[in-house]
């Protein structure tokens, strides 16, 4: 894989972005990356570990002259973080972003974002519960999908650099628009995260039972369920707070269906649980069929998720 931008800036240095440092090094995509963190501890962080060409005190040092800007901050940041950098950004210049929600990021950054300057949101569909600058490694993207979002207008050939840029990091690329991107991730990652923090909240209300019970005879179901309630406060507040309406939405069949469920359960109808049960066994097949999981029983456990 060879160069496609010479300067690549990296706002927020935190499992994203340092995945996409190393990702960005392996295939040598970039001639120069620059980094900058909020705080200083994650800066110094940063320099210990050698992530980032140069880290910069200040996020308008680190995108001057980049002609790549990638926000690698919560959902609820973007903008703030936008209207700074918008007056020294390099004419030409790609913003891009890897906000879990698209349609928020659109509307509260694309204002700041300067004539003759493209923004083109993206999300790269791979994490994992743990967060800050040394999560990142280099592997991350590959043979996951990262979603391209244009905006009304966007230049194609600026699009096709950072399909290329996401290819180059190891993702497959598709391009979505951000409504229905909104719904697809409140389906497949949102209400699901939702779930699994009410599930280890309820085991941690029922007094009933004991937290070393819990933990000691925690089976593959609830494990699962605490590895994704983990997951990063902020990162998933800001989720919620602006995937509202495709969030809410699902969450509303997600209890129609629950109840039917449960109907299910009081009146012993074990043919409609088995039937349900049958049709979502097949659901699990087409992902590991799809290459997005493997069919290993310790699935989920592993650093990709
Ligand atoms: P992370 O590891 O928690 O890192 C977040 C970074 O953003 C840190 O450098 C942090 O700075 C900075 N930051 C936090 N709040 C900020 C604020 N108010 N203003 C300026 N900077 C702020 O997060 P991440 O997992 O890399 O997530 C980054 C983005 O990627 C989010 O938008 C998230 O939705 C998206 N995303 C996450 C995943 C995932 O599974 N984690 C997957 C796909 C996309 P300090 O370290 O200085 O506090």
């Amino acid at each position: 894989m060879s160069q496609i931008y010479d300067r690549v800036a990296l706002i927020g240095l935190g499992l994203i972005a340092s995945s996409m440092y190393w990702a960005i090094k392996r295939a040598g995509l970039a001639n120069e990356v620059t980094g900058f963190a909020r705080s200083t501890a994650t800066r110094e962080t940063a320099r210990r570990i050698g992530l980032c060409d140069r880290v910069c005190d200040t996020a308008q040092e680190a995108v001057q002259g980049a002609d790549l800007v990638v926000l690698c901050v919560p959902v609820g940041a973007m903008a703030a973080v936008a209207k700074d950098i918008a007056p020294v950004l390099k004419p030409g210049a790609t913003v891009s972003d890897v906000g879990s929600v698209k349609r928020h990021v659109i509307k509260s950054v694309a204002p700041h974002i300067p004539e003759g300057v493209h923004f083109i949101p993206a999300h790269p569909l791979a994490g994992t519960e743990h967060s800050g600058p040394e999560s990142g490694f280099a592997e991350l993207f590959d043979n996951r999908w990262s979603l391209l979002v244009p905006v009304d207008g966007s230049d194609p050939d600026a699009i096709a650099r950072l399909r290329a840029f996401w290819e180059g990091l190891g993702s497959n690329v598709d391009e979505m628009d951000a409504d229905h991107h909104d719904l697809v991730l409140a389906v497949t990652s949102h209400a699901p995260h939702l779930i699994a923090y009410t599930m280890v909240g309820v085991a941690d209300d029922l007094r009933r039972v004991t937290d070393s019970e819990v933990i000691k005879y925690s089976a593959a179901g609830f494990r699962d369920f605490t590895r994704i309630a983990a997951s990063d406060p902020t990162m998933w507040r800001d989720v919620f707070l602006t995937n509202k309406d495709a969030t809410l939405e699902i969450l509303g069949r997600f209890t129609e269906e629950l109840f039917a469920l449960q109907r299910a359960i009081r009146t012993g109808d074990g043919e409609q649980l088995f039937d349900y049960f049958t049709r979502t066994r097949a659901i699990r097949r087409g992902i590991i069929d799809a290459g997005q999981d493997t069919d290993a029983p310790d699935f989920g456990r592993g650093k990709a998720s």
